[in-house]
């Protein structure tokens, strides 16, 4: 029977959005559903920090290669994307962070990675509103700062371009193991394949997916220009808000190019809904204010949560599922997924079209979590 699309992406996120583009490109009639608007979902709550990062080779081989990606698109990138390569500057505030720096200087480096390691008055020199004490930092010269929403728009707009059709407003109740999904409405839509790239919301379509929610708050000011200069991110972050263990704050805060600052991040499992908790929001502000005094006195504007699609092993899921080669997964990004979008959609689609893939698979092949997730956990 012919059908309908090879392609049926269901969630108009950033990794569906990059998943369409690259699937369109490659020559595969592509179809993206999703049941609310383009970008609204974690896309529209995250960040928007592209980072290189390195607990494990393979979350460094996808974030870096996704980081080239960018800045290969970026001469393409509408003003709107608001694509500002910033900098990182890891901050070490006492001797172990320092030892941190050294030990990703030479990570980073011994992988053509371009970083420069700061002492305690360059810190100053580069962020004269940080408290005094700072031990050292990192800079990472080439991560960037975009705006998720609009780079998700992007991207479907060059997915239509190749072909693409993009329906928002229809859910989906199914991923059909014949291929094709059947929509929330009782009708069905036939395709070679399906890909499910939704997010935290991934386990309702896939049954026993180890994909676990974890809540996040942001906090955004009013427009206060030149405050920073760089993502900066403490390393205290790598030993708190990189573990699977308890609630976290951790100081973390972008320069947005309207002058306004964005302000993170917290992360706890267990808390499903999307209210803001005074009291986690407090800790994480506090622990900004530690970080830059000055702080205090500005004004937030507004603050929001959302939801991580976490993972037991920190690394997403991508390729087809344990429950049929019909059904693929493009999920599980965790706090990454803004970055690591374009490298998962050129994944995606080399395995779909037969290609040779330009990172290893295998780290994020569905097939790890045969027998679930838990041991790995
Ligand atoms: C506080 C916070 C800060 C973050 N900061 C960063 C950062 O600085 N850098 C970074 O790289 N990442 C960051 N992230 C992570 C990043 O935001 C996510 O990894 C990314 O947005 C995931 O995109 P996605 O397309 O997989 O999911 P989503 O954006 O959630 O998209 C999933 C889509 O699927 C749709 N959908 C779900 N179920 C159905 C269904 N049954 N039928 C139809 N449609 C459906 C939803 O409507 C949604 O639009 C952050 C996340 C949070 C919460």
């Amino acid at each position: 029977m012919s059908q309908a699309y090879d392609i049926v992406i269901v969630g108009a996120g950033i990794v569906g959005a990059a998943c369409a583009a690259e699937c369109a490109r490659g020559g595969l009639k592509t179809l993206v559903l999703d049941r609310g608007p383009i970008g609204g979902g974690t896309t529209a709550a995250g960040m928007g920090h592209i980072v290189v990062m390195d607990d494990s080779e393979a979350q460094f081989a996808l974030t870096h290669h996704s980081r080239q990606l960018w800045i290969e698109l970026r001469p393409q990138l509408p003003d709107d994307v608001e694509y500002d390569s910033c900098g990182t500057l890891w901050v070490a505030a006492d001797d172990e962070e320092m030892a941190e720096v050294q030990r990703k200087q030479k990570f980073y480096t011994e992988r053509g990675v371009r970083v420069e390691v700061l002492d305690a008055l360059g810190v100053k020199k580069a962020e004269p509103n940080l408290r005094a004490d700072m031990a050292g930092g990192l800079r990472v010269v080439d991560d960037a700062v975009l705006y998720p929403p609009c780079a998700a728009r992007f991207l479907l707009e060059q997915a239509k371009r190749h072909g693409a059709e993009l329906r928002t407003g229809v859910a989906v109740r199914e991923l059909l193991s014949e291929g094709g999904v059947l929509l929330a409405d009782g009708s069905r839509i036939s395709s070679g394949r399906s890909v499910s790239a939704t997010g935290p919301w991934s386990p309702a379509l896939t049954p026993g997916l180890p994909v676990r929610k974890r809540k996040g708050h942001l906090v955004i000011t009013d427009r206060h220009p030149g405050f920073v200069h760089h993502q900066i991110v403490e390393l205290g972050y790598l030993k708190s808000a990189h573990s699977l263990g308890k609630d976290s704050v951790a100081f973390n805060i972008q320069p947005r190019k309207t002058g306004q600052m964005l302000i993170g991040s917290s992360r706890q499992f267990d808390a499903e809904d999307s209210a803001v908790d005074p009291a986690i929001l407090d800790r994480m502000l506090q622990r900004a204010i530690e970080y830059l005094p000055g702080l205090g006195k500005l004004s937030a504007i507004r603050t929001w949560t959302g939801h991580r699609a976490a993972t037991p092993d920190k690394l997403p899921i991508i390729g087809p599922s344990v429950m049929s080669d019909r059904i693929w997964l493009a999920t599980g990004h965790e706090g990454l997924g803004i970055t690591t979008s374009l490298g998962t959609g050129r994944l995606l689609a080399d395995l779909l079209l037969g290609r040779p893939t330009e990172i290893p698979a295998a780290p994020f092949a569905p097939v790890r979590f045969r027998n679930g997730g838990s041991h790995h956990e």
